[in-house]
């Protein structure tokens, strides 16, 4: 079996030190709001290289805390794409908010810029773009567009910890900047957790505030918040993990590099990495137009794949906004997601690489 995450690997190369992290905490007694959440913030501001971060329960409540941060709420309109995660989308309706679907570009499979202007009303008041699958956006036409037009940028940077855009991290480059420590992805915590990035003070003021009841000082309250922190647990499990990011990552960037050259001959479509990108390959993406076929074969040698995402957002029930979405609509029934993740051995690449070429 090849599982597409396997989190034993991880415990037993750093197990070790996590649960000394996790005793520390233990041992202090205190276990929401402290030291390593406050140690933690500061030490990923600076790995994103933006001044403040706020760590929250998820990366949902950072994306829903932006938007309610930045004033957005009914009648408004934000612009985001339909291949994402759902939550992306979610964060923007829970605020009472509509949300609006640019196209993606098939390279990269993030927003297209070119299709974002066409979308803009009186009413839009940001623009979301999603760092999928740990390649940035084409940020400078986006930031070009919301300057024109008086638009905060919100970046889902949920999958692309570590990921830059003409050398500077994703995250880090708009209004405000949400990323999620779910265990999957590139920087995990040992549950949920989620931290929002930005420059202003006031607005980092405002979403310290936001996250732990709208509180300023205990039992006083400036306005209507939520409950949403990222725990002393969760913190000091990432302070650790966070040394090791960049050797992950560029551990992804090799395993991707493997791929491409082992499937290089066969009919399968590579993902790209752009001259502006540096991906940290949260997810390795193939497109196939036979890609039910080519996951049955994978799955019958033992090799666990997955499909992000299968359905659009536009189209999801709970949305069923029709309208018509070509480059995503075709896309989504051609990807497939290949195991990738720091633990997954050249061997175990070759071997799915095999498969592969056998079959297309
Ligand atoms: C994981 C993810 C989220 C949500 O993060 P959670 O911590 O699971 O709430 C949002 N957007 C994208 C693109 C994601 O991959």
């Amino acid at each position: 079996m090849i599982l597409f995450n396997d989190f034993l690997r991880e415990h037993k190369s750093i197990g070790e030190e996590i649960l000394q992290a996790i005793s520390r905490v233990m041992q202090s007694g205190w276990f929401v709001l402290g030291k390593e959440c406050e140690e933690f913030e500061r030490e990923f501001s600076k790995y994103v290289g933006s001044k403040y971060a706020v760590g929250v329960n998820s990366g949902s409540d950072a994306l829903y805390l932006a938007i309610k941060a930045l004033g957005i709420s009914q009648g408004d309109e934000v612009i985001t794409v339909p291949h994402t995660m759902i939550s992306t989308v979610d964060a923007i309706t829970r605020n009472g908010a509509k949300p609006v679907f640019a196209d993606i570009e098939p390279e990269t499979c993030t927003m297209n810029p070119q299709e974002v202007e066409a979308k803009i009303t009186s009413k839009t008041k940001a623009i979301l773009p999603v760092h999928l699958y740990g390649h940035p956006v084409d940020m400078a036409p986006l930031m070009e567009i919301a300057q024109q037009h008086d638009l905060c940028i919100i970046e889902d940077a949920c999958q692309a910890h570590g990921a830059e855009y003409k050398g500077k991290k994703a995250g880090g480059i708009g209004t405000i900047g949400c990323f999620s420590f779910y265990p999957t992805k590139n920087l995990g915590a040992y549950g949920d957790g989620g931290a929002l990035v930005t420059n202003d003070e006031v607005m980092a003021d405002k979403l310290r505030k936001m996250r732990n009841y709208g509180q300023a000082k205990r039992y006083y309250h400036d306005f209507v918040g939520i409950n949403s922190r990222l725990d002393e647990i969760q913190a000091a499990v990432l302070r650790v993990k966070l040394r090791y990011l960049d050797g992950w990552n560029e551990r992804r960037r090799k395993v991707a590099k493997l791929y491409y050259e082992l499937v290089s001959s066969t009919s399968v479509i590579k993902p790209v990495e752009k001259e502006y990108a540096k991906h940290v390959f949260h997810l390795y993406v193939i497109r196939h137009s036979q890609r039910d076929r080519l996951q049955q074969c994978l799955s019958n040698q033992g090799i666990q794949t997955l499909i992000h995402y299968p359905v659009p957002v536009h189209v999801q029930k709970a949305y069923g906004c029709g309208g018509s979405l070509p480059v995503t609509e075709k896309i989504c029934n051609e990807i497939l997601s290949l195991p990738i993740n720091p633990w997954i051995s050249d061997s175990e690449v070759e071997k799915i690489a095999q498969c592969i070429c056998e079959n297309c």
